[in-house]
């Protein structure tokens, strides 16, 4: 079996060869470091964290590079409003970036170029565009010369016919044609700038990717991913830039992960119902927004709620209820129980059944409906008197595993000191009653969550593990 992905620039779902057997280079468009990412951004980076996750688990070795935009109109903006220089706005919001989405279980790309520190790859690539014929400098500025590129619209599958319409090249306008795109900029008064063969300026947005895939990954690469607003322009631009310089193709396979939807409403400035990462975290965990995340196809559109969160939570509790469960169970459970072999089918089948689901174009939906019924599996077994080792054994594996590939968590959140206070409390109430079962119930319970009980004299004290 081969993983089918579903690619924009052929519009089908294909099956997934590398350009190299066994290894894949991933590039995936990263944000523009001038504020708290919002969910919005998070969604691109938990679904190909969980793409790049699933390949490794398959057997792919993942070269992953993910840039930071730390220079344009947004930062140099937030930089003057905030009195303060445009590397220490991208230092700030680069390291608050990390912090949120390692809170939502991805790792670090194996690159995350940025732009300052690639300012000569990207004027060499803009010098060797013009002298190609494909870009002309214009009063300190330089652009891409969008009709020289043929094929310019493939991806958003649009012809340049097409394209005018809309966009009228204006009085004073420095470009040749209404579909030219910046590749230089010439800095204006008080602006950062870069010293250049055109003036002093900084680049568009789009060359930068163009570059940076170019030098981290070489001309061709096997996944370039994106959120599916950046297809046009922002892609087709990198297409154009990429092609046109080296003329090969710049990447095999283009994924576009769908829009989120605020309430049933559409995230933007106006409506002013931008859901920053960083102030959902502090009310709820961050593994249930990377589940809730998950819980739908990628492509699709996902719409966001408080209650579709807390149902998300509970859901995601329910989950980690059974894998305790299981380990509750192991140590009473034996080596000799009847319908072994049955159960061990049974969880092999819904591997299998999770394996197909992700290899059908990443569909994370299906793959954690299929961890729903390994739980209710489970829950099942566990109301057998006797329970096999073997199986619980199978049973905790497959849930470490298939967590693991989408980069969910089993353990539960850390409790916190009032939560651990009342349970004590509890505890302490049911001794006096003699209700031991109960008493050494809670005892376990604490010890889960690596609560040690002391009792002395004076009182239970704790303290964790
Ligand atoms: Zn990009």
């Amino acid at each position: 079996m081969s993983i089918q992905l579903y690619n924009t620039l052929t519009r089908k779902k294909e099956e997934f060869v590398p350009l190299e057997e066994g290894k894949v280079k991933m590039y995936v468009c990263g944000p523009t470091v001038y504020n708290y990412i919002h969910i919005g951004n998070a969604r691109p980076a938990i679904v190909f964290d969980t793409v790049r996750r699933y390949l490794e688990y398959r057997g792919y070795e993942v070269k992953y590079v993910s840039n930071f935009t730390d220079v344009d109109d947004k930062l140099i903006r937030a930089a003057n409003q905030l009195g303060e220089d445009v590397p220490t706005i991208a230092d700030r919001f680069i390291e608050a970036y990390f912090e949120d989405v390692t809170s939502l279980g991805c790792r670090h790309a194996d690159i995350h170029p940025r732009v300052m520190e690639n300012m000569d790859i990207i004027i060499e690539f803009i010098r060797q565009l013009i002298e190609k014929g494909y870009a002309y400098e214009s009063e300190g500025d330089v652009y891409f010369h969008t009709r020289g590129f043929e094929e310019y619209g493939k991806l958003s599958h649009q012809s340049i016919d097409e394209l005018r319409v809309g966009a009228r090249i204006e009085v004073g306008d420095k470009k040749q044609d209404d579909l030219d795109f910046a590749l230089w900029k010439a800095a204006k008064e008080g602006e950062i700038y870069w010293e250049s063969p055109w003036g002093p300026g900084r680049p568009g947005w789009h060359i930068e990717c163009s570059a940076m895939a170019k030098k981290y990954l070489g001309d061709t690469i096997d996944i370039h991913a994106g959120g599916q607003d950046l297809t046009f322009p922002h892609h087709e631009n990198e297409i154009a830039q990429s092609e046109a310089l080296t003329g090969k193709p710049f990447a095999r396979y283009w994924m576009h992960n769908g829009y989120i939807n605020i309430d049933n409403e559409k995230m933007s400035k106006s409506l002013g119902n931008f859901v920053l990462v960083h102030d959902i975290i502090k009310q709820h965990n961050p593994q249930v927004l990377r589940l809730f995340m998950l819980s739908v196809h990628y492509r699709n559109p996902i719409n966001y709620s408080q209650e579709l969160l807390e149902s998300t939570k509970s859901a995601f509790e329910r989950l980690q209820t059974s894998y305790q469960n299981l380990k509750h169970r192991r140590e009473a459970s034996t080596n000799l129980t009847d319908h072994n072999q049955e159960w061990l089918d049974k969880i092999s089948a819904l591997h299998d059944e999770f394996i197909e689901a992700m290899d059908d174009d990443f569909n994370t939906a299906k793959a954690i409906s299929v961890l729903f019924d390994l739980s209710k599996s489970a829950n099942y077994y566990l109301l057998e008197k006797n329970t096999a080792a073997e199986v619980i054994d199978a049973f905790t594996g497959q849930f470490e595993e298939l967590f693991a590939v989408l980069g969910l968590k089993l353990d539960k959140e850390e409790m916190l000191d009032e939560e651990i206070d009342a349970l004590i409390e509890k505890r302490n109430q049911a001794r006096k009653e003699r209700n031991f079962q109960l008493s050494d119930q809670i005892r376990d319970q604490l010890k889960d969550m690596n609560i040690i009980l002391e009792d002395t004299p004076q009182g239970t004290r704790w303290k964790r593990g």
